[in-house]
């Protein structure tokens, strides 16, 4: 018997051992990802969930690795956070975003188009600018980006964090609360008003038609945003009656598994054009 248990535990270093390597590898090989074009962006559209209609999409980094193929963001955007990476893969992002923004916007949609920012960009005094250089290049009006941001990042340096998203919100982008409900909880920032959207973590909204408690949050969650005039969006929508039950609450936007899995900007394109926005 002590012999399995030992078995076991040295299954579990292994592991860990293998998981560093990679991280390592991950880490080595991400500067030339940036440089070489190996990151590229997919859409999840947001939709009214009273009229499907597409009225936004958040903007979500993949890297194709040349060996190890496809690598999703929670493997490695905290390392390129560790590393001071992350303002060049939030660059790829931005850039990209907002090129397809400027494509859709020719072709008459305007959908809002929102790019996620690490807690550690938010004390980054650079990075209103380069927002600002961004909107100015691709001719695309401010208020069709929205910023989201995590609680966390707000709570965690609040002075420097209220600074940059200051900046951002007076060049006319949106600031959002990510994953709201599952950070450090202050609402101070929602008191000061220094907010545009707020969007309800997933772990809240999926499965919330058969549970008592997620129900009474989210529906709670909308008042209190509608009431403050925040445009609220619910994550993680995988099925029908949630869809439902958010348009009965008066949910602006949902997104999730049952609204659309993340895709390709042509992909956006063609739900555009089917579903206007
Ligand atoms: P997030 O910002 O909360 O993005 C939503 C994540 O939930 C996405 O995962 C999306 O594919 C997934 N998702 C959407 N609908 C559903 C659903 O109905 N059920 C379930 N189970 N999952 C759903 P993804 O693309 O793997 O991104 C993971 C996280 O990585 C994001 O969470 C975000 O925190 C981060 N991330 C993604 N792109 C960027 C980026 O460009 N910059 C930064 N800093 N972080 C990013
Ligand atoms: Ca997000
Ligand atoms: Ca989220
Ligand atoms: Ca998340």
């Amino acid at each position: 018997h002590a012999k399995e248990v030992r078995g076991r535990a040295c299954t579990y270093a292994d592991r860990r051992d293998v998981n560093s390597i990679e991280r390592l590898r991950l880490l080595g090989d991400l500067g030339r990802a940036v440089e070489r074009g190996e990151l590229f962006v997919r859409y999840q559209p947001q939709v009214d969930p009273r009229t499907g209609v597409v009225a936004g999409v958040e903007a979500l980094v993949r890297w194709h690795h040349p060996e190890l193929g496809a690598v999703g963001p929670d493997r490695f955007i905290p390392l390129a956070e560790q590393s001071g990476l992350v303002a060049g893969v939030t660059a790829v992002v931005l850039d990209r975003a907002l090129a397809d923004a400027a494509r859709w916007r020719a072709e008459g949609h305007r959908p809002t188009v929102s790019v996620n920012l690490s807690a550690r960009l938010l004390t980054d005094h650079d990075l209103p600018s380069m927002v600002a250089e961004g909107l100015r290049r691709h001719r695309v009006e401010a208020s069709a980006l929205v910023l989201e941001v995590t609680e966390t990042g707000i709570v965690s340096d609040a002075e420097r964090a209220g600074s940059v998203v200051r900046r951002l919100r007076a060049l006319g982008c949106g600031v959002a609360v990510d994953d709201y409900g599952t950070g450090q909880c202050s609402l101070t920032y929602l008191t000061d008003l220094e907010v545009d959207e707020l969007k309800i973590d997933r772990s809240f909204v999926t499965g919330m038609t058969g549970d008592r408690a997620r129900a009474v949050i989210v529906r709670s969650t909308i008042q209190m945003a509608r009431e403050l005039g925040l445009r609220v969006v619910a994550e993680g929508v995988a099925d029908a009656a949630t869809l439902q039950v958010l348009a009965t609450l008066g949910c602006h936007l949902a997104q999730g598994e049952h609204v659309g899995d993340p895709m390709s900007a042509d992909a956006v394109t063609d739900l555009l054009r089917s579903r206007g926005g």
